[in-house]
């Protein structure tokens, strides 16, 4: 089991093959490598997979029980949350989710100097899975289950979830729409896919925004977020509202998206608000600047946390 110093989190399960699909799997376990390789300190820990009672906080049981059920049949998944529903792909899902439940607690746990930190699970940020469905490749809401495990231990009374994947936390909007103890807030591509729910709240930019637009809609999201005085930030950094992606409208450039995380790590790690972080989405063509920019935000966040 993770001690408190490890500050990744992944498995070899988290890489489902979904042969041909346009969600880059590939991405979890280059991550891992790179990270082993360079920090001798902060060792990639594996989680133990979610269970069912960590799953039943935030998922219905009909919900689970119709996952579970569909594995008879995996292309019912695809109506689900296109893609198929094999084991090994639920497996990813348990395993992802212990990932994101054991990086937030890692978070919240002091470290060395004292201070609350920064982890980061090296996958999650299913942030389109709602209690009682799936939706756009995510089975299981990771964010959800996670931020109630949190505050069932007693770790966290209130959290804050800011969502920059280019598509909005519709799923995660949903999940807490009634928890006054959680603030939602997502900037994201206004006319993209999904359908929108309510967040706390929503930022929607235009298609083609870039980093002037970009960041100043962040000034507002992370003055709200902070007004808010959470226990625990759940950053979900997706790698999508770069220019180059294929299935985000949004304009920054790389530059842009290293701002961006600065500033989420400045306005909460610098004045101690324990960050955790999940990747989500990132779909440019070449799978290495998806992963040079999910790399970028953890060095960020590891460069904070001493
Ligand atoms: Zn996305």
């Amino acid at each position: 089991m993770a001690g408190s110093r490890a500050r990744f989190f992944y498995d070899e399960a988290y890489d489902i093959s979904w042969k041909g699909h346009a969600f880059p799997c590939g991405k979890y376990r280059c991550l891992a490598r790179i990270l082993a390789a360079e920090e001798s300190r902060r060792k990639v820990a594996p989680p133990v997979p979610a269970g069912r009672e960590d799953l039943l906080l935030a998922h219905e049981a009909s919900y689970l029980d119709r996952l579970e059920a569909m594995t008879a049949d995996p292309d019912q998944g695809w109506f689900e949350f296109e893609a198929p529903c094999t084991p090994e792909v639920l497996d990813g899902f348990f395993a992802m989710t212990g990932g994101t439940i054991a990086a937030g607690r890692a978070a919240v746990a002091r470290n060395r100097s004292g201070k609350p930190g920064f982890a980061v699970n090296l996958g999650g940020g299913f942030h389109h899975a709602f209690p009682f469905k799936g939706e756009g490749f995510c089975a299981v809401n990771d964010i959800a289950v996670m931020l109630r495990v949190l505050r069932k231990e007693g770790a966290i009374r209130r959290a804050a979830v800011l969502d920059l994947d280019v598509h909005q936390g519709n799923g995660t909007a949903v999940h807490f729409a009634r928890d006054s103890w959680c603030f939602t807030c997502s900037i994201h591509q206004e006319r993209n896919y999904p359908i929108k729910q309510r967040s706390d709240l929503d930022l929607g930019l235009p298609d083609g925004a870039d980093n002037g637009p970009y960041l100043e809609a962040l000034g507002k999201a992370l003055a709200a977020c902070m007004d808010f005085h959470p226990d625990l930030l759940c950053y979900v950094a997706g790698a999508d509202p770069y220019e180059n992606d294929r299935l985000g409208g949004l304009a920054l450039d790389l530059a842009g998206l290293a701002e961006r995380d600065r500033r989420v790590f400045d306005a909460f790690l610098g004045r101690g608000v324990p960050v955790v972080a999940v990747l989500a989405g990132g779909y440019a063509e070449r799978e290495e600047e998806v992963v040079a920019i999910h790399l970028r935000m953890i060095r960020e966040g590891l460069a904070r946390d001493p």
